[in-house]
């Protein structure tokens, strides 16, 4: 039997598994982990890294789903989805795909802020990994505007921060002063972050409908083809520079990298989702704000939602409703996109006995 803190907020799985074995006097080896592993230490590959994922849900005593979504980069990388589950926390969402997607980003190394550190040390007693800190293109720290601080020893992803805190190098300099001075890469950023918390995902095909047509507005060429490459081209000229060369090279060489052509098919492929920080990359080209390239893709769900709804009985609205709040949305969203008046959901809420009604009464 293991002794198991409770997991810190937005802590990184690994940091909250190198935790684990730090207070039971472990060392993070590959035979502790498989231990660890809910007793399926023979599994390897796929059904390994579930396990793994399963023993450490346990460990901090949640859901798997909670888990996953509150502590893995899962919610980023699965954020637009071919045919995923449209909620990261609904009980059928634990598809051993949903499952593998979690375990993406962090292999070796760690990253994080020095002031963090600091701050956790004082507060918690500990200090730890973020997820925010590990989303691919991230430089700066959320909170404190900080540069992060890299350390790519192996092993070091399980380790407390402050315990490697001298090895650790800043991310360089040139780097760090383009993200600070481009307001594409700024908006990159705010759009990985809205994206970590978000537990809705947005379909493939609603996605690239909707850059498609925020494409011929930003062009102002309401008809007509949009040439192959413009996206591509978009964000080199408005994000190019030594940020760009580091997280995405293939726009370094100004060759045709495959890169560039993974962002120009987030417009045009409706049949398999690109990588996340492709869309967000160009989100972050085609839109003034986070929340203006967020809130038009939800707007183009919330249509097609109701037009699908139009003939549903008022009752059967009503309870799309009462899910739709309970998976995330307020209740003046939820009323809106299930076309029911909002003082017949929020009276249906008050009388249910459930566990989130309390949170969002407010609008
Ligand atoms: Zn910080």
């Amino acid at each position: 039997m293991m002794l198991a803190p409770s997991p810190l907020p937005d802590e990184l799985a690994s940091s909250y598994l190198g935790r684990v074995f730090t207070l039971n006097g472990l060392t993070v080896s590959g035979e502790n982990k498989s231990r660890f592993t809910c007793g399926h230490s023979n599994e390897t590959g796929r059904q390994g890294e579930i396990s793994y994922l399963r023993g450490l849900a346990e460990s901090a005593r949640m859901p798997i789903e909670a888990f996953r979504f509150q502590h893995t980069l899962l919610p980023f990388f699965a954020a637009v989805q071919v045919d995923g589950p449209p909620d990261l926390l609904a009980p059928d969402a634990q598809t051993s795909k949903m499952h593998l997607a979690a375990h993406r980003g962090v292999r070796n190394g760690a990253i994080f802020c020095p002031n963090c550190v600091d701050e956790d040390l004082g507060f918690w007693g500990v200090s730890y990994l973020r997820r925010m800190h590990h989303i691919p293109g991230v430089v700066l720290c959320a909170k404190h505007g900080a540069a992060l601080h890299t350390v790519t020893a192996a092993g070091s992803q399980y380790s407390q921060p402050h315990a490697t805190k001298s090895r650790a190098v800043p991310l360089a300099q040139g780097v760090v002063d383009h993200a600070k001075s481009n307001e594409v890469i700024s908006r990159y950023t705010d759009i990985c972050l809205a994206m970590l918390e978000q537990r809705l995902t947005f379909s493939t095909e609603k996605v690239a409908a909707t850059l498609a047509k925020q494409t011929h507005q930003f062009l102002k060429r309401p008809r007509g083809r949009v040439p192959g490459d413009h996206l591509s081209s978009m964000v080199s000229s408005k994000a190019g520079g030594p940020w760009l060369s580091m997280f995405f090279p293939a726009f370094a060489n100004r060759l045709e990298g495959a890169y560039k052509a993974i962002v120009d098919r987030t417009l045009t492929n409706r049949r398999f989702s690109q990588p996340t920080a492709a869309y967000a990359l160009v989100m972050a080209v085609l839109y003034e704000s986070c929340d203006d390239a967020l809130n038009d893709i939800r707007r183009s769900e919330v249509h097609d939602r109701q037009q699908a709804q139009r003939h549903e009985a008022p009752s059967a609205r009503l309870e799309s409703a009462v899910k739709s709040f309970l998976a995330g949305e307020s209740i003046a969203q939820a009323a809106l996109s299930h076309q029911v008046t909002r003082p017949a959901l929020e009276a249906l809420l008050r009388k249910a006995v459930v566990p989130h009604a309390h949170r969002t009464l407010l609008p």
